[in-house]
């Protein structure tokens, strides 16, 4: 590998954790055609509200059709708010400056929210956009060289998964690797044992993002059912009795438990 100062590094295998604007999968010549998603999110944080959400229990999710925002409290006694809006529309908004895109924000989030944002304007963290993007690559590995996490399949923020995802992959190539690392490292079986990383991991990837990718195409469509959709899913989110009766769906057991089970066996 080279580096910056001309010094260079020599290894039998890289493993490219660089992520999702991974520059070894470019340099790799691993890149492949993507298509868009439809959406961006915008995060910025506020101190946390008093009330349930302080607990840190409580995941506040607005919806309305087309629009989403999600606000949770954090680690840091904050509340994480994620506005969930159509590609490239937030350029044009921050265009407008703050007022307007947190008067949209504010307008998505109903009064008791919404005042809380707008009493906290000054206390607003910086506000920035994830340009959200989904895919996999087909091939993890060239000769020397094995791509894991968001550098073989950056994931969508649907469910919080690209973490999760990202350390099972660490955990099925430290299976892999570390025998042939003990056995001494031979060069073609490092080889070898990186084609078999991807294996066991392809299909849970794979699985995780068709799930992923299931809320935005029914977000984003419009018609009279999907409004409906949207009021009963509104009312379920609003109604802590509706909730409990509600069976985990099986997008929700499958982000918490995975496609497989992944255990770190050397
Ligand atoms: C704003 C945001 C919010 C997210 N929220 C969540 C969440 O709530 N839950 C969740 O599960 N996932 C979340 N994700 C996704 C999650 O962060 C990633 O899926 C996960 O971190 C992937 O791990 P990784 O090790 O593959 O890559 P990363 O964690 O991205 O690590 C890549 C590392 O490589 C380094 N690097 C990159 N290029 C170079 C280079 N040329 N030279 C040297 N070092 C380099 C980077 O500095 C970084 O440290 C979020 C992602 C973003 C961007």
């Amino acid at each position: 590998m080279q580096l910056r100062d001309g010094g260079e590094i020599r290894a039998d295998l890289v493993i490219g954790t660089d992520g999702r604007a991974s520059l070894l999968r470019r340099k790799a010549g691993l890149d492949v055609e993507r298509g868009r998603e439809a959406y961006d999110v915008l995060w910025f944080k506020v101190p946390r509200p008093p009330g349930p959400a302080a607990a840190g229990e409580e995941v506040q999710v607005h919806l309305r059709p087309g629009q989403l925002c999600l606000a949770f409290p954090t680690f840091d006694d904050r509340l994480q708010v994620g506005w969930i809006l159509p590609k490239g529309s937030y350029g044009d908004l921050k265009r407008r400056g703050i007022e307007e895109w947190l008067g949209a924000v504010v307008a998505q989030v109903g009064p008791e929210l919404g005042s809380h944002l707008r009493a906290h304007r000054e206390a607003l963290e910086r506000p920035f956009v994830l340009d959200v993007v989904c895919f996999r690559l087909e091939s993890w590995q060239r000769p020397g060289l094995l791509l894991l996490g968001d550098a073989a399949h950056p994931m969508s923020p649907v469910g919080g998964q690209g973490l999760n995802i990202a350390l099972r992959d660490a955990l099925v190539a430290a299976n892999h690797l570390v025998p042939v690392l003990e056995a001494g490292a031979d060069p073609a079986a490092l080889d070898a044992a990186a084609p078999a990383v991807q294996a066991e991991r392809l299909p849970e990837v794979r699985e995780v993002q068709r799930l992923q990718g299931q809320p935005p195409r029914i977000f984003f469509r419009k018609g009279l059912w999907v409004r409906v959709l949207f009021e009963v899913a509104a009312l379920l989110v609003r109604s802590a009795a509706l909730r409990r009766r509600a069976r985990t769906p099986r997008i929700t057991d499958t982000f918490l438990n995975g496609v497989c089970e992944v255990k770190l066996r050397v």
